[in-house]
């Protein structure tokens, strides 16, 4: 007898406290990218219900506004705790609809709980400031105002950490949200939207709507939506950034990025090497700050080429969920098939294929997208494929003179996410920290993440706006800042 297979979720929004069944006439399926199977449907949800939680927030905001800033606070102190105790079933909900390893899936979430803490400074970073007698008897203050409604518009390879960018910060400044996870892995913040609730934060100051392109549209028009927080690809960073300025808002816009590290020959080449696979292939090259280009001077051509050619090779693929597996899938089909042919794509134009990862034969893995690592040697530097963002586990090599050649290079880029370097040269090192053309660097760092009390500074192509996410920018960009001049009659103040 056939067992029937269980029904498969359709994703509901959270709007106004209540987890809301969608009227979409679209649906899209929530894919595991190691196996293939279906997890669940996301609904691509329309204008109307983008104005519906749009609403719901906007009636939120009058109550919250006037909240003080210390109980604000306290459902994110509980958000945390929440957060802690779930972090294993949220790393796996990562694994699945993602990719990534269950380890990289728990880092994500701790880069999470650390924004949430970070926001419960809020009664501090929040203060303005003031001075007195600016003329006699004339008192200047400035105060932080929060804006009112504000949306965040998240990526793929950040399911969990990415919307935790700009939650915590939002409303902790007292502002109400309407987040939109990418479709692609929405069942990471339906989780933490049912974390969230059980924190007893009001209804309407989180509101999660599901969809794509009409969603992020209808958000961008909204007149009663002040700022807009986005992370995702360059293209449509730019449109993002562009229609939300026609239409008055405020807009920080993450885009995408080719990192690159120089490897100087007097690095620590086995530290270089383990530190360089990371970057380059953890989380299948899916991460924005993944190092995609290293630039070799001098012998580190061919030793640095030897040893990461070799940790590259061992490196365990499969399915994030196995112990021992280093690396996962790439997200889609259509992703891995877009590897490959810019793999083909660099060897066409004059790389040396050094370790190929294309049609990847992983056990048991036939239904997945996967691609192992890919190192491409000798690329040429005026080549499309040095400058693509390839945004999977390919590592191109390129070999520079000296450090001036090198950096001469990394100024060509169109991004500047990231920029690191590897040495053992204090002088060299802060050379590069000085001149590196990229906002996030490095120096003997494969992934420069910046902790949750910095910001997140990419430049170029890498960035639309000038306030980024994360710390005491995040409080710069949630509040609008308003300057109170006073003068009180000396005759008056006799009265009492
Ligand atoms: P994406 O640009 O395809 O999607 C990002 C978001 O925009 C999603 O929510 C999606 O629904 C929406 N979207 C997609 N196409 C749209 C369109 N035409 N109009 C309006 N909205 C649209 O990005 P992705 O594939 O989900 O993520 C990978 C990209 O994100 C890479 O380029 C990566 O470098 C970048 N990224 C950047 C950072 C950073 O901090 N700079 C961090 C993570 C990821």
């Amino acid at each position: 007898m056939s067992v029937a297979a269980p029904p498969i979720t359709r994703l509901p929004n959270f709007i106004n406290g209540q987890w809301t069944e969608s009227h979409a006439s679209e649906w899209r399926d929530v894919v595991n990218p190691a196996t293939g199977e279906t997890l669940a449907q996301v609904p691509l949800a329309d204008a109307g219900e983008v104005d519906q939680a749009v609403e719901a927030a906007a009636a939120a905001f009058a109550d919250w506004r006037r909240t003080p800033a210390e109980d604000r606070i306290q459902p994110l102190f509980k958000l945390k705790m929440l957060l802690e105790e779930h972090i294993d079933d949220m790393a796996r909900i990562i694994t699945q609809e993602n990719g990534k390893t269950l380890v990289e899936a728990k880092a994500e979430m701790r880069r999470a709980i650390e924004n949430v803490e970070v926001a419960c400074g809020i009664p501090m970073m929040m203060q303005g400031y003031n001075l007195e007698d600016v003329a006699r008897g004339i008192d200047e203050t400035m105060i932080r105002q929060p804006l009112g409604v504000v949306a965040a518009i998240t990526p793929f390879n950040f399911p969990g950490m990415i919307p935790f960018w700009f939650l915590p910060y939002a409303i902790a400044t007292g502002n109400t949200l309407v987040l939109k996870p990418s479709e692609r892995v929405p069942l990471t913040m339906r989780y933490a939207g049912e974390l969230l609730e059980k924190t007893g934060i009001p209804k309407g100051v989180v509101n999660l709507i599901n969809g794509g392109k009409v969603v992020v549209d209808a958000l961008l028009d909204h007149p009663k939506i002040r700022a807009i927080s986005f992370v995702g690809s360059t293209p449509v960073g730019k449109y993002v950034y562009s229609r939300a300025a026609a239409s008055g808002k405020r807009a920080q816009c993450q885009g995408g990025a080719k990192n690159h590290v120089i490897v100087l020959p007097d690095a620590d080449m086995p530290m270089a090497t383990q530190i360089i696979s990371d970057s380059a292939f953890g989380c299948a090259g899916q991460r924005c700050l993944a190092v995609s280009v290293a630039v070799t001077i001098g012998e580190a051509q061919t030793s640095f080429r030897d040893s990461i050619a070799d940790a590259a090779a061992k490196l365990q693929v499969g399915n994030g969920l196995d112990a021992g597996v280093q690396m996962g899938p790439v997200i889609t089909p259509q992703s891995k098939e877009r590897v490959e042919s810019l793999i083909g794509l660099g060897e066409k134009q004059g790389a040396k294929v050094l370790l190929d990862g294309r049609n990847a034969k992983i056990p048991r893995g036939e239904s997945g997208n996967f691609v192992k690592p890919t190192i491409l040697d000798d690329v040429p530097p005026t080549s499309d494929l040095a400058e693509t963002e390839i945004f999977g586990p390919v590592l191109s090599l390129v070999h520079a003179k000296d450090m001036d050649d090198a950096l001469a290079f990394l100024e060509l880029s169109a991004y500047g996410n990231q920029a690191s370097l590897f040495t053992s040269s204090g002088s060299a090192a802060r050379r590069f920290r000085y001149e590196a053309p990229a906002g996030n660097v490095g120096i003997n760092i494969g992934v420069a993440a910046p902790m949750a009390y910095f910001p997140f500074s990419g430049w170029k192509n890498s960035f639309f706006g000038d306030l980024h996410g994360q710390g005491r920018d995040a409080v710069e960009f949630y509040t609008d800042k308003k300057v109170v001049v006073e003068r009180w009659a000396k005759e008056h103040s006799r009265k009492f």
